[in-house]
């Protein structure tokens, strides 16, 4: 018995009258090279995506799969690719999507691992009860959000996912279901959020909802021209806004300008939320339509239209938190070479290395849409990878040009390095092992809680592993 955890005594089952089928034949799996991580970088082939439909189908997958061959997927909304295993195998979890209890008294839900946020919001908003934490994108599944220990604008009051979850159901290849809390197996729970999927494949999580009297948030949007204002006005929201989150525009280099963004849960609005039509992009669009001078004139009308002056408003949840999911698919504005995202926390005592990055990044042309701008908490990490730490993390995404867009981002994790800071594994398509190194120097306690039949090909690439 490894010292490590103790197994626990059950395993969920399929309902009787359920009919039986085995792991591949109640839906046949996507053809597998269609499987990317959201950047579309790096384009890797599977050989083979298991699509289990009940929990009790996953013990087998795990028992005959070789050592190393397998790896849990959500709904692919990492970025690079610590979703993905190329040349090996993963095993979908979005088909394990059953909400199985709720306890309405203390608000803590119990789901399936492959229920997404979405799914959450729609059953519970209506009932007054919001998600403890989300990330800027609601199509991530419960197993994703709890592998990433993913953040949000709320950081600064409520740490991350992981310090909402009371237990979860972990299936190992070398153990029966394995229950993990903070009191029960509690070093396995810790590897767990933000494990990255490697300590198993999540079954089903026990986690905290948050009441809230509706779907609407009372927000401001405040124009800044500076680093030291931006840091100003997150200091004076902290204690007084629950969520707070700035745009950068990325060609402003040292002359930093953005929007702030703050807001609440606002109380007694009773206006009715109307169903909103997302349209999809279905196709790539051309390299050419997002050059410099398009991103750059995008950039300058987004600052002119918002920075006007301080504005008010009450706001649907879903314009404020996933102002991207209106358009289904936007990833493929990127064109067929896809996209990288830059995503890296710098401590706020190295205010010169977060202006050097700005510097850098306008330097080099290459802009981004999406320059995310968001003060961290101090609240201790939850699992042992997890990325949020006290510090200024940036978010920028840039198209795959090859080489040019590569060397920026060396650069950029000169300054990075040179500071301290950290990349965040989601994000994250090219980090260097010296780099991980830095970022992550207790990665290694991780080692003895991985499964031995699961990787990654971000775990392979940062860590040597094979
Ligand atoms: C538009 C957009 C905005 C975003 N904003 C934020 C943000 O604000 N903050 C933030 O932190 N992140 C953000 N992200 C990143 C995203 O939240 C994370 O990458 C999230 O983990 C993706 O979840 P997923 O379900 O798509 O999982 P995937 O990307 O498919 O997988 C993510 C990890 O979870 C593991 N995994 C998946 N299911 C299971 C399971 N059942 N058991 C064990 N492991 C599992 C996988 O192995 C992998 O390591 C954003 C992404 C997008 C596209």
């Amino acid at each position: 018995m490894n010292s490590h955890f103790q197994p626990a005594c059950s395993t969920p089952e399929r309902p009787q009258e359920s009919p039986t089928t085995s792991i591949d034949q109640a839906v046949p799996s996507r053809p597998a090279e269609r499987i990317h991580s959201w950047g579309r970088y790096p384009r890797v082939t599977h050989r083979h995506v298991h699509k289990p439909a009940w929990n009790d189908q996953i013990p087998d997958i795990l028992k005959t799969a070789a050592p190393g061959s397998l790896l849990p997927f959500g709904l692919g909304r990492s970025y690079g690719d610590s979703c993905l295993n190329g040349d090996r195998d993963l095993v979908g979890c979005r088909r394990l999507n059953r909400i199985l209890a709720f306890d309405e008294s203390t608000g803590v839900v119990r789901c399936e691992s492959g229920v997404s946020l979405r799914e959450i919001l729609e059953v519970f908003l209506p009932k007054g009860w919001f998600l403890p934490v989300t990330p800027g994108t609601s199509f991530v599944t419960v197993g994703g959000a709890i592998a990433n220990d993913v953040h949000g604008k709320n950081h600064h009051r409520a740490g991350t996912f992981g310090d909402h979850v009371r237990q979860i159901a972990l299936h190992r290849s070398d153990y029966d279901l394995v229950f993990c809390s903070p009191s029960e197996n509690p070093e396995m729970f810790r590897a767990s959020i933000g494990g990255l999927g490697l300590t198993g494949v999540i079954a089903w999580a026990d986690f905290q909802l948050k009441r809230v009297d509706g779907p609407w948030i009372d927000s401001e949007t405040i124009p800044f021209r500076s680093l030291k204002a931006f840091l100003d006005l997150s200091h004076e929201s902290n204690d007084r806004f629950e969520y707070t989150v700035a745009w950068l525009d990325c060609f402003s280099g040292k002359n930093v300008r953005g929007i702030f963004f703050r807001g609440n849960h606002a109380a007694n609005c009773r206006r009715k939320l109307r169903r909103k039509l997302s349209p999809k992009l279905s196709f790539e669009l051309p390299d050419w339509i997002l050059s410099r001078w398009s991103i750059e004139a995008f950039n300058a009308v987004y600052y002119a239209a918002n920075s006007i002056k301080k504005r008010t408003a009450v706001t649907r949840h879903d314009t404020f938190f996933y102002p991207l999911d209106s358009i289904r698919q936007w990833n493929l504005l990127y064109g067929k070479q896809g996209f990288l995202q830059y995503q890296c926390v710098v401590p706020e005592t190295n205010l010169e290395a977060f202006e050097e990055l700005l510097d850098r990044i306008a330097r080099s042309g290459m802009g981004s849409f999406l320059g995310v701008l968001k003060q961290f908490g101090a609240a201790p990490p939850a699992g042992i990878l997890s990325f949020p730490r006290p510090g200024l993390t940036i978010a920028l995404d840039f198209a795959m040009r090859g080489e040019r867009t590569l060397k920026l981002m060396r650069s950029l994790d000169e300054v990075v390095q040179q500071s301290g800071g950290a990349l965040y594994p989601a994000k994250d398509a090219r980090m260097s092992p010296e780099l991980f190194e830095i970022s992550f120097p207790h990665w290694r306690d991780l080692v003895p809680y991985i499964d031995p039949k699961i990787s990654s090909s971000f775990w392979r690439r940062v860590t040597g592993s094979c």
